[in-house]
């Protein structure tokens, strides 16, 4: 089996009548009724996925909102709490129009002044209806970074539900109205180096919470490159290194790197259980081609079956660690 832990239905939030409702909340219309949408909406907008995925044989997609449509920055507590319900009713349907193909990752109506118990109850009220892990916004400022690190005690009722769940968060950037950080080149990437230090430096966090698990998406950000010089921080700032909390089994990293030779050192940097193939079908850049390969660049599974992993390894990458770290996901599964 091959699991895609790493996948957002970016055509469904792409609906008229979704966004529509999202522009009129955001100009303070805050319409009464969700926007209905047909269930041959919902299927017609997940035929190019599936058929991609039945073309690079990816069996299952862990599949969430479009992080940018997230957007903690804008609107209030109230009318991002409603815009993620609405998300989340329009993936778990999808889910279950597709039996056997997808789980449901959530979103969480995140704001700066929202409280993290509303957010906490999001998570039960939404793990409760099969949503198997959730998509965590590290900065909420929409790319100002403004706000405290994520992990301090603000956060925590979000960690109790999570560790008490059993579902993973997914440190996921979203929109950036920062300029010089465009969401999917920059502003997701740094969501993604600042999300691994900053659980590198919150020292009692993984005391609090031994068993919470987070997912750094994107080959971990810069992980591949730069483990040698958080290796060199940790020390001099006594913080805990990477290999502690990837080796304590409370940080993982998926493989949504698109060449060789940084799939090769992402594989080099991090130990093997704690990687999860994600491929984001059908990417963050749909159907650009790399020259090198005549292959689309996010075709993500080229580059597993390309490393020198053993067949073994390549089947714990591609399914076997994602069961582990997503317990919830196996109602999902076909047997
Ligand atoms: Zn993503």
């Amino acid at each position: 089996m091959i699991i895609d832990s790493h996948q957002h239905f970016v055509r469904l939030a792409k609906h008229p009548e979704v966004e529509g409702f999202r522009q009129a909340q955001l100009s303070a219309k805050n319409p009464d009724v969700l926007p209905s949408i047909s269930d041959a909406d919902v299927k017609k907008s997940l035929e190019q996925v599936v058929s991609l995925m039945d073309a690079r044989n990816i069996d299952v997609a862990f599949a969430s909102p479009r992080a940018k449509a997230m957007a903690t920055h804008e609107g209030t507590p109230e009318q991002n709490a409603i815009w993620a319900d609405l998300n989340n009713g329009l993936i778990l349907r999808a889910c279950q129009l597709n039996p056997g193909r997808f789980a449901p990752v959530g979103m969480l109506g995140q704001h700066p002044s929202c409280p993290s118990e509303q957010v906490a109850k999001q998570i039960e009220r939404w793990t409760k209806e099969g949503f198997v892990a959730f998509n965590f916004d590290p900065d909420g400022t929409g790319g100002r970074w403004q706000n405290q690190p994520f992990t301090g005690k603000h956060n925590y009722p979000v960690f109790e539900a999570a560790q008490a769940l059993d579902v993973p968060l997914v440190l996921h950037g979203s929109e950036s109205i920062n300029k010089n950080f465009p969401h999917t080149a920059v502003q997701y990437l740094v969501a993604d180096i600042t999300g691994f230090v900053q659980l590198m430096m919150a020292k009692d966090l993984f005391r609090d919470f031994p068993r919470l698990r987070f997912l750094i998406p994107h080959g971990g950000g810069a992980l591949p490159c730069q483990i040698g010089r958080w290796r060199a921080i940790a020390k001099y700032n006594s913080w805990a290194s990477p290999d502690e909390i990837l080796g304590n089994g409370n940080v993982f990293v998926d493989t949504c790197v698109y060449n060789d030779l940084n799939m090769q050192m992402l594989f080099d940097a991090v130990p093997l259980d704690n990687m999860l193939f994600g491929s984001e079908c059908d990417g963050a850049f749909p159907g650009v081609v790399n020259e090198q390969t005549g292959d689309h660049y996010d075709n993500t599974r080229r580059y597993v079956d390309d490393s020198k992993l053993s067949a073994g390894d390549k089947s714990r990458v591609f399914a076997a660690n994602a069961r582990r770290v997503y317990p919830r996901a196996s109602r999902w599964l076909k047997s």
